[in-house]
């Protein structure tokens, strides 16, 4: 393991040095791939501060190299890791602190993961809805949208920003609010990658009680599509309190795994909430336990290094309804092969509640997220063949594909046009292009 062309490791400033990571030092393997991607980055920087930050972005602006920005390390979308460039890690930026109790104001920096922000509100009777999976960083999910357990009640992660401190291009740090660099702080909110580094974000938690309804079922799923169909009705009726995912796999039965958090500590209710989702079909297990919100968040095991290996497909779509014609088509992608992981999250609720121009994540009609995961694009591709058409629109948390046909499935003509003016404005030099790139001389 050598040293990389292109990168002059003599100029890293004088306060980098001691944490930044090369190849052939010994701490190397642990920071050089993500979760999910096998990387061999030339050189990755660890800034401590924000005038550390401003230091490693003014560096990396000077290699002629790939450059990419890390917080958790979980993208999909984004290139968190390279061959042969730098690598921003915003991973020591990870303090959580309330600023006001009254209002339920915090400020998280980029490098903190869900279980941390989840195990840290929970004393104070709060929570933020986020994701699934507690390893995953504030910086990514916050900069993209965040579908996470209390999507349908309390909407995405990114509705509940109140305010941003960003590094942007030229270095400077901006705090965008709703009143202060009110555009920015729009794109923000769904496009973020695009528009500098994420040093601190200020949210407003929601109040929530000490335990949920957590359910685990899994469902013979042998009529797939019926069972897909069911589950999408039956999250669709079902008050916001509730918010479900569903996995369907191949198999001898095939199987459905539905997961379905319940926001109500009465365990009445939450019996009266889950039955209907247990009747969509033959129900081979259940497991319901009354659990603090936190815990489910704990789900990362205090996860340490990471060691993703080659690439990851996946491809993402949104859905208003599970029609019958989605559900046949999903359930022929399913056996198609094509792909190994076909799961689908409900969004809709207070999501939809938003105006779709208030912030750069718009497609708030739909009412489920899809995310499929293949070994390899081609066939992944072709699975998607008879999907495509009932999408409206994709979340950019879960694509992996980062060509410009997607860039206008996920941004509408409004939102894209808006963006890329913006983008002319804040990045005109293109400088964060690692994620779903707004190309700032398009027209
Ligand atoms: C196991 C797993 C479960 C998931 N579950 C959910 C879920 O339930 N709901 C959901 O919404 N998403 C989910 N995701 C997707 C997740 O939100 C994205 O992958 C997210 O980008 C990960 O954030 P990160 O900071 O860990 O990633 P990183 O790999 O560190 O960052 C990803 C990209 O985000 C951008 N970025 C990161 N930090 C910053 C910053 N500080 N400022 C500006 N841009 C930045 C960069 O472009 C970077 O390449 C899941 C992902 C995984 C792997």
């Amino acid at each position: 393991l050598a040293r990389r062309e292109g990168i002059d490791y003599d100029a890293i400033p004088e306060s980098l040095r001691d944490t930044a990571v090369e190849p052939g030092d010994p701490v190397y393997p642990r920071h050089r791939s993500t979760y999910l991607r096998g990387g061999a980055p030339g050189l990755i920087l660890h800034p401590r501060t924000t005038a550390q930050v401003v230091e490693a972005l003014a560096f990396s602006r000077r290699q002629p190299v790939p450059f990419g920005i890390r917080s958790a390390g979980h993208g999909l979308s984004g290139r968190s890791t390279n061959d042969g460039g730098i690598i921003l890690s915003v991973a020591a930026l990870n303090s959580i602190e309330v600023l006001d109790e009254a209002t339920r104001r915090f400020r998280v920096g980029p490098g903190a993961h869900w279980s941390e922000v989840a195990a840290a509100l929970e004393p104070h009777g709060w929570s933020l809805t986020s994701g699934d999976y507690g390893g995953v960083g504030v910086g990514g999910l916050a900069t993209a949208g965040g579908i996470g357990w209390l999507a349908r009640e309390h909407g995405l992660t990114i509705d509940h920003l109140r305010a941003v401190d960003i590094v942007v291009a030229d270095g400077r740090v901006i705090r965008a609010s709703e009143t202060e660099n009110a555009d920015l702080f729009w794109a923000v909110r769904g496009a973020g990658a695009n528009f500098g580094i994420v040093v601190s974000f200020e949210f407003e938690a929601d109040e929530q009680k000490n335990s949920v309804g957590y359910a685990q079922f899994v469902l013979d799923a042998t009529d797939m599509a019926g069972v897909l169909e069911r589950w999408g009705a039956t999250v669709e009726a079902a008050p916001r309190d509730v918010t479900s995912a569903l996995i369907l796999q191949r198999g001898a039965p095939p199987i459905a795994s539905v997961m379905a958090v319940v926001d109500s500590d009465d365990p009445d209710t939450i019996i009266s909430r889950l039955q209907p989702l247990a009747d969509i079909a033959p129900l081979l297990q259940q497991n319901v336990q009354l659990m603090p919100y936190a815990e489910i968040m704990a789900n990362d095991h205090g996860a340490g290094w990471h060691n993703g290996q080659g690439e990851p497909h996946a491809r993402s779509g949104l859905v208003n309804h599970i029609t019958p014609e989605f559900a046949r088509a999903a359930a022929a992608a399913i056996w198609d092969r094509g792909l190994y992981w076909f799961q689908m999250r409900a969004v809709g609720g207070a999501v939809s509640d938003v105006p779709p121009d208030a912030t750069a994540y718009a497609h708030r009609s739909a009412n489920f997220s899809l995310v499929t995961m293949g070994a390899d694009d081609d066939r992944l591709n072709s699975a998607w063949e008879g999907l495509y058409g009932h999408m409206s629109g994709l979340y950019l948390s879960f694509e992996s594909g980062l060509h410009e046909g997607r860039i206008a499935d996920a941004f509408p003509p409004a939102t894209l046009a808006r963006l890329l003016e913006l983008k002319r404005e804040w990045d005109p030099t293109n400088v964060f292009r690692d994620n779903f790139n707004i190309v700032p001389s398009e027209d």
